[in-house]
């Protein structure tokens, strides 16, 4: 799985990204230049050359785009109000983009990790794999929910987004109800309609069943869905690539929405700032005290010599914001570092890699509660539990890629009746919180392979 992440030695990949990036370069640069350049010349041509130049896009990372194509959709948003409808369809294609991909991506990837751990490693490690996973995650989740209850980041926010808060009476509710639709009645059709617990039930259902079937059929069906999976990594990161331009489009239709009022711009600013401080305590009262209190207490290690041995993965996680990306440092560091036997250590962190998201689980439940409160929602006490188990699962679904929390976040918002475009809310600070959850991510795959570890009965150096 690591080459993905590697160079694109891929000459299909690189020709096809080459290709579609500079086809919506060349759009943009001809819708926009003319409306631009009437108004204000030499500034447009400096804009234009920043989404014109491949080159220049080459050498610039890409959460420094995300960054720049942020302040340019402000700056387009608020000065050329006018003409946001001839740019806010590239926010419109990017959403449709992450639409498009988070079926097959979240189907493909549980089945082929559930088929990949299945038969006899899905053991008595397996099963306690699991059980630290949904527990460690859990309390990730409730911690989230709790803060994003006290510290209500979206509340009060008159986001002038109220208008869409009609067709959400219709979105169901009942708990009871949202269990019953577990078990789907028309695969199909749950696919169709974005049905996550309905997929994820049905996946890992079909993914653990391969690994009963005969090996010739087993080892067809495993080859079949992690190709699938492969190709969906491959689509989501030739996606990824786009954000900077459908963040710009977007970016630019919530400012131009609102140029009117600053005001209400301000607001949003300072509500992204709180949603930035609840997500960040979450991942501290995580990474200081839950995490630490389970390494102490149930696997009877030193949580600090823990901390210490996994500096540089965690530092890796957090630059490089993936975890499938960091799996081979922090394999080396919990082997070597730690003691933690290879057998262990694989299984736990590569399971961990793709299903074991502490931090991404948090980001999801405070960010879909956090776009409910701006859209004026009141979530009842079923509808947050809804949203807890939902943020779970989203999490377990999501690859370990940049960005996956934020496509299975449509997933997340689908699941609780809210619109997607709520999205377009927390693009800003996507990029920074995507860098520390995926650290809190590391830690929780790390912090569970120790804990497994011990109850195996290995001796560790921690
Ligand atoms: N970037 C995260 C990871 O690789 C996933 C996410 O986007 O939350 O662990």
């Amino acid at each position: 799985m690591n080459h993905i992440f590697k160079k694109k030695e891929n000459y299909l990949f690189s020709i096809s990204f080459v290709f579609w990036k500079s086809a919506i370069e060349k759009i943009i640069s001809i819708t926009l230049r003319a409306k631009i350049d009437s108004l204000m010349p030499n500034y447009a041509a400096n804009i234009m050359s920043i989404f014109s130049s491949g080159n220049l896009m080459k050498k610039i990372k890409l959460h420094w785009q995300i960054l720049i194509a942020i302040v340019i959709g402000i700056f387009f948003g608020l000065q050329f109000t006018d003409y946001v409808p001839y740019v806010s369809w590239l926010g419109d294609l990017f959403l449709r983009a992450l639409n498009m991909i988070i079926i097959p991506l979240v189907l493909s990837s549980l089945i082929s990790g559930v088929a990949n751990i299945g038969g006899e490693r899905l053991g008595r490690v397996g099963m306690k794999t699991m059980l630290f996973v949904v527990i460690t995650t859990m309390l990730a989740v409730l911690t989230g929910l709790f803060l994003v209850n006290i510290i209500q980041p979206g509340v009060g926010a008159d986001l002038g987004l109220m208008e869409k808060v009609d067709h959400l009476a219709s979105s169901p509710t009942s708990f009871g109800e949202t269990l019953m639709r577990i078990v789907p009645t028309n695969v199909v059709d749950a696919i169709s309609k974005g049905d996550l617990l309905a997929i994820i039930f049905f996946a890992v259902f079909f993914g653990a069943l391969i690994t009963k079937l005969d090996t010739k059929y087993q080892s067809f069906l495993s080859d079949l869905f992690n190709s699938i999976f492969e190709i969906m990594m491959k689509m989501t990161l030739i996606i990824i690539q786009f954000a900077p331009i459908g963040i710009f489009g977007i970016i630019s239709k919530v400012v131009g929405k609102q140029a009117a009022n600053p005001q209400i711009l301000v607001a949003i600013g300072g509500r992204l700032g709180l949603l930035v401080i609840t997500v960040l305590l979450g991942f501290v009262i995580h990474s200081l005290i839950t995490l630490p209190l389970l390494l102490k207490f149930v696997a009877r290690v030193s949580p600090l010599k823990h901390y210490q041995n996994m500096s540089t993965a965690l530092l890796t996680a957090f630059t490089t914001a993936s975890s499938g990306a960091t799996l081979p440092i922090a394999l080396e560091a919990v082997e070597h570092k730690n003691g933690v036997s290879n057998k262990i250590a694989s299984f736990v962190l590569s399971l961990g890699t793709t299903v074991n998201m502490n931090g991404t689980a948090l980001f999801e439940c405070v960010g879909a509660i956090f776009i409910a409160q701006a859209y004026g929602i009141q979530l009842s006490f079923g509808q947050q539990v809804i949203a807890v188990i939902i943020s779970l699962l989203s999490a377990v679904g999501a690859p370990g890629i940049p960005m996956a929390g934020l496509v299975v976040m449509t997933i997340v918002l689908k699941a609780m009746g809210l619109p997607i475009e709520g999205i377009g809310l927390i693009l800003a600070v996507e990029r920074i919180l995507d860098m520390f959850r995926t650290a809190i991510n590391v830690l929780g795959d790390t912090s569970t392979a120790v804990i497994v570890a011990k109850s195996e009965g290995e001796i560790l150096k921690i």
